[in-house]
């Protein structure tokens, strides 16, 4: 069986900014409560955010919305600037955080062109009634380590070993595999898969629209050649050519 690549393609076309993605992974990945005084410090944490920018000049105007979250670059730039490998390429194409190698010096987050690494300044705290709600399976970080997207690897690896105990093949698609924010997007922006598998429809929307002249796909600020395992998915604007030329 060839080895998996885990990847994501996200249509533009269909997001709405809605969020649902954003709190899914907080609350799935124990991600601490952005309250206002950390937010007024610039130092909110969110593994994935939901960028808006606008487009055209006034009256015509249009807000659009880009899930931004860590790309998993196949060439991460996080990755040799770590003095103890507390970052690194797994197999799967993962782009991994050790959190107990972390020590802190935060080289990675600057290397970041995404900006989709978080430090924890403080020890995260959550109100008495939200306790129970913390999730077994992943580890809650304590003050000083690095965090960030990993495409929910805990999901992943369950999944995984479940498949080996039952000696089945992961299915393409399943909910117990896809990240959080996958599986909350009501207008199923998100897509993950394998993408080392011709038959994921992951790997068959990145092949199809990363093509020719005609597909809308393209790597976040790809100019840089880190080498995303994420597929973007341009806007379609009826009122606009459809696709600018490429360059
Ligand atoms: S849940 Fe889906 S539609 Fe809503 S902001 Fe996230 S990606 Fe966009």
């Amino acid at each position: 069986m060839a080895q998996k690549k885990w990847g994501m393609v996200i249509d533009l076309d269909k997001c709405t900014g809605c969020q649902a993605c954003v709190v899914a992974c907080q609350s799935e990945n124990n991600i601490p409560i952005n309250d206002e005084a950390l937010f007024n410090q610039r130092r909110a944490i969110q593994w994935i955010r939901i960028e808006r920018y606008w487009e055209g000049e006034f009256p015509n105007i249009k807000a659009r919305f880009i899930p931004v979250l860590c790309q998993q670059c196949d060439d991460a730039p996080c990755e040799p600037v770590c003095p103890v490998y507390a970052t690194y390429h797994n197999t799967e194409g993962l782009n991994v955080q050790v959190y107990n190698r972390c020590v802190g010096t935060r080289f990675c987050a600057n290397n970041c062109p995404y900006q989709v690494r978080f430090f924890n300044f403080w020890d995260p705290e959550w109100p008495d009634s939200l306790e129970n709600q913390l999730n077994p399976d992943v580890t809650v970080r304590s003050r000083g380590i690095m965090e960030k997207c990993t495409f929910c690897v805990q999901r992943i690896r369950r999944t995984s070993r479940d498949s080996q105990k039952h000696g089945n093949d992961i299915k393409d698609g399943d909910r117990a595999l896809n990240p959080a924010c996958v599986n909350a997007c009501p207008t199923d922006t998100l897509v993950f898969g394998d993408l080392n598998d011709p038959d994921s429809r992951v790997s068959r929307l990145a092949e199809s629209e990363l093509q020719g002249h005609n597909g809308r796909g393209y790597h976040l600020l790809g100019e840089l050649g880190t080498n995303p395992s994420v597929i973007y998915l341009k806007k379609v604007d009826e009122n606009a050519a459809l696709i600018e030329e490429r360059h």
